[in-house]
């Protein structure tokens, strides 16, 4: 797990097991691959526990003392909601309860999977949890549906990798509170491209909804690029958290 995540748009991210199945398209060209089969790994047999899970209450002391939030984002080395990983799943869930002071970002490509999987205290769901869904291609737009069924107290897409124009307008009806976007990350050859044309397109649903716009990754001259700038502008913004709306008293502890 990385301590200081080198993704843009969270502080931390907290890997509760490894590996995976590729299930759509997204997964085409998905990242663990590579990194497992260098540690003599297995990518896609399946997940794997990890050893370390004190981390998170580290984090939650520094939180604390700093009087502050983080944001970790689980799991970026499998999904949260991989079925080969239900046994382990409680224990996860109840350091994230204990784990008040972050604000859990639960990016998943199985929203159908969710609901049976959400703790029995969940309610209207964790104010420390943000769920979110993958929709990198319009013919994924029906995970957001799954996703509005679910209770949360935020709920976000990732369009990473973007594949295609994607209207997310019906979803921008305060379903949803986020919008990330990026390019795939993959090797020359390999790599889908991302037209910028699209990137626009989601940024001006996102300023008409007044949903905040998280642009995380483009390629230029062949490099990737983490700046966020959308023709001269950089458009990197995060949603209100919910305990930044005085939930925390909501918070079951
Ligand atoms: S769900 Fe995520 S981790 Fe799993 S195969 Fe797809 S891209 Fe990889």
């Amino acid at each position: 797990m990385a301590e200081n995540s080198g993704i843009g748009w969270t502080d931390h991210t907290m890997n509760f097991w490894w590996g995976c199945h590729k299930v759509s398209t997204e997964c085409q060209h998905c990242y663990i691959e590579g990194i497992m089969k260098r540690a003599g790994r297995e990518p896609f047999n399946g997940p794997i526990r990890t050893v370390d899970w004190s981390k998170p209450f580290k984090w939650e002391r520094q939180a604390k003392e700093q009087g502050r939030r983080f944001r970790v984002f689980t799991c970026s080395m499998s999904d949260f909601f991989e079925p080969g990983a239900d046994r382990w799943r409680p224990e996860a869930w109840e350091v994230i309860r204990q784990c008040p002071s972050l604000d859990w970002l639960v990016l998943s490509k199985r929203p159908e999977l969710i609901k049976d999987r959400l703790p029995a205290d969940w309610g209207d769901g964790y104010a420390n949890v943000w769920l979110g869904v993958t929709c990198g291609i319009a013919s994924s737009l029906h995970w957001l549906d799954i996703l509005k069924t679910i209770p949360a107290r935020l709920r976000f897409v990732s369009a990473e990798p973007l594949l295609g124009p994607i209207d997310f307008r019906p979803f921008l009806d305060g379903s949803f509170q986020w919008i990330i976007t990026g390019c795939e990350q993959a090797g020359v050859g390999k790599r889908r491209a991302m037209n910028l044309d699209w990137v626009r397109d989601i940024d001006q649903q996102c300023r008409q909804a007044g949903v905040p716009h998280f642009f995380k990754q483009r390629y230029e001259g062949g490099r990737i690029v983490h700046d966020g700038l959308l023709d001269g502008e950089v458009r990197q913004a995060w949603p209100v958290c919910p305990y930044a709306m005085n939930v925390e008293k909501e918070f079951v502890q």
